[in-house]
């Protein structure tokens, strides 16, 4: 990891880059914002930077100074996470940390200390830190990372120099998918678009039943041409509306829709491996049909998420719309 190899907040990324080569950095600093956008990364990259024995100020990700840092184990670098069934950062960790910064480095140049997830902090934890942020040793640096800045003490808060991660653009988080986690490309769209921009989001959707899910959003847009039984859209429509993967389904179905209008268009899939159902929804409506079932899709989507109206209303309404799409 180094600073070339952080995707996205590239403006931000590169002013911390050139602090870190001028030896400028802060000596107090907080990240903020949404989880998997690289905080972490980055306050890792820095660290490498501040230490590294190939290319001081820039960090090269190779050597015995850059391999230990990203792996936890460098005696000048301290990372802290949460830890146990509170995920609390416990004060013992915190004090054990601080207890070292007025000593000099062993090895390297800088003295780093890293806090993942800084607001899970309690309050004593919080005040053995507070002592140091107050008067940080000449050789330290203290970087907090936070996906939530609003549950730190704003006394902390004032302490620190404070930089503000973006989500990342879709393009970049699509990128990363394929290059760092081996994804194929059509795979990796979808993700990061359902993921609003968030590496972890996205591995999270890989992990859960995103197959799943995906099977449910086909059968209801064969309701296009197959028809649900009104008896049993019913109880469909209760289990849908309770299952908390529904946005995930409704965004699921509109590219499922999509693709068969695509098909119908004779264009490329983006569900490839679904190219036999897609096939035959595609055969068995025209492109209106498909056009118009997209469009009421994405007026139940924009219900749910933007104006919240009643869930179980919104999917039967849909059910009951997409039944009678192709009569209309
Ligand atoms: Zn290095």
């Amino acid at each position: 990891m180094t600073f070339e190899t952080l995707v996205g907040n590239r403006a931000l990324v590169s002013r911390l880059a050139r602090m870190a080569a001028a030896e400028r950095v802060p000596p107090s600093l907080l990240f903020s914002g949404p989880g998997g956008v690289g905080k972490l990364e980055t306050a890792i990259a820095i660290a490498q930077a501040q230490n590294c024995l190939t290319l001081p100020g820039k960090g090269c990700g190779e050597c015995p100074a850059c391999v230990r840092i990203h792996k936890g184990e460098h005696p000048d670098v301290r990372i802290a996470r949460p830890e146990g069934a509170g995920r609390q950062l416990k004060a013992e960790s915190v004090r054990q940390i601080v207890s070292e910064a007025p000593s000099r480095p062993f090895e390297g140049r800088r003295r780093v200390s890293i806090f993942v997830d800084a607001e899970r902090m309690n309050p004593t934890a919080a005040n053995i830190l507070l002592k140091t942020l107050e008067e940080p040793p000449p050789w330290a640096n203290l970087m907090l990372v936070t996906s939530n800045a609003a549950a730190l003490l704003p006394t902390i808060l004032s302490r620190c120099q404070v930089y503000r991660f973006a989500p990342l653009a879709i393009d970049d988080l699509t990128g990363q998918l394929v290059s760092q986690h081996g994804m194929d490309r059509e795979r990796a769209t979808l993700l990061a678009a359902l993921s609003g921009g968030s590496l972890n989001k996205a591995l999270e959707l890989e992990d859960e039943s995103l197959a799943e899910v995906r099977s449910e959003a086909l059968r209801v847009a064969g309701v296009v041409v197959d028809g649900a039984r009104a008896r049993d859209m019913v109880p469909w429509a209760d289990q849908l509306a309770k299952d908390d993967r529904l946005l995930l389904l409704l965004h699921l179905l509109l590219g499922i829709l999509r693709d068969v209008a695509t098909r119908c268009a004779g264009g490329k899939l983006v569900h490839q491996d679904l190219e036999t159902d897609l096939g035959r929804l595609a055969a068995a409506a025209p492109l209106p049909v498909w056009l118009h079932a997209y469009q009421l899709a994405e007026q139940s989507l924009q219900d749910l998420r933007d104006r919240y109206l009643n869930k179980r209303i919104t999917i039967s309404k849909l059910l009951a719309a997409l039944d009678s799409a192709s009569h209309s």
